[in-house]
């Protein structure tokens, strides 16, 4: 598996553009890595994890064309997760040439929401009505925490997050070819029932992505911190849920606390993590 991260900030992006706070004038000025967009990620060119706002921008910026995209996990539906104006963009009724079929996998909580924002567009149907699924080229599956399932060459189990229990947010797991990403964004510390079910579903990570939204010197609350996310890696590594040479790497980084991408590696490689950057392929 190929992951590409197409975004790797916070909800409101690094740079925040309106913000004049040190991280953020230092990203301005040092570009690159340090320039961030809303999170989402691509696999293998064909499952993107979240309809963020930014994947278009981002699918142009880093060569990574969404032409082959045929499935799409959706964490939750926190606007700087999912856009779902994306539903109607990449439709046939958009001018759209050769897009496979988008199988979208999402919490009931989450599917709720997307179906609320695209009333207007979707009137007089609804966007669950199957001529609707037609119209957008999209067929819709809801997926519960702890469930695993299979499409094409990979098998996904779906974790409850941390986070908005409104809107029932979910972490995934991801196996392919003897090998497994988990995706950790977004969530506070991760639930015992998590820890639990890692060992149920019988994991070990290759690669573990982690939420990092605030900084070396602040405390976690709805997300998780430079420090829990040390914490964590070490958990997994004690608890062996991680195979050999795998690598820790944070992403969902606010302005607010964390400094500009070279400082911010430097701080994680110290303590045994990676800091994931816009254009990163794993
Ligand atoms: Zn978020
Ligand atoms: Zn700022
Ligand atoms: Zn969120």
């Amino acid at each position: 598996m190929e992951l590409t991260f197409l975004g790797t900030g916070a909800a409101n992006a690094f740079p925040e553009a309106f913000c004049r706070c040190e991280n953020c004038e230092r990203a301005r000025v040092l570009g690159g890595p340090s320039l961030r967009k809303r999170s989402a990620a691509l696999i293998d060119d064909e499952l993107l994890i979240d309809l963020g706002p930014d994947i278009m921008t981002a699918s142009n910026l880093h060569g990574r064309p969404l032409t082959r995209v045929r499935y799409c996990l959706q964490t939750h539906a926190h606007a700087d997760h999912m856009d779902p104006s994306h539903f109607l963009s990449r439709s046939p009724g958009y001018g759209v040439v050769g897009a496979p079929r988008l199988h979208f996998y999402a919490s009931r909580g989450t599917l709720q929401v997307a179906a609320r924002l695209l009333e207007r567009d979707c009137a007089p149907l609804s966007f669950f009505d199957p001529e609707m699924g037609e119209q957008l080229n999209l067929e819709i599956h809801t997926i519960e925490a702890f469930q695993s399932f299979d499409f094409g060459r990979y098998r996904v189990t779906a974790f409850p997050a941390n986070h908005d229990p409104e809107v029932e947010c979910l972490l995934y797991a991801v196996e392919a070819e003897g090998r497994c990403i988990f995706y950790g964004a977004d969530t506070a510390a991760l639930p015992e029932a998590v820890w639990q079910g890692f060992h149920q579903a019988g994991l070990r990570f290759d690669v573990v992505i982690l939420d990092h939204t605030y900084g070396p010197e602040e405390l976690g609350t709805d997300h998780l911190s430079a420090r829990q996310v040390i914490a964590h890696a070490a958990r997994m590594r004690e608890e062996r849920l991680l195979a050999d040479g795998a690598r820790v790497l944070a992403t969902h980084i606010a302005h607010e606390g964390n400094p500009a991408h070279p400082e911010l590696a430097v701080w994680a490689a110290k303590h045994g993590y990676e800091v994931a950057y816009d254009g990163l392929l794993v």
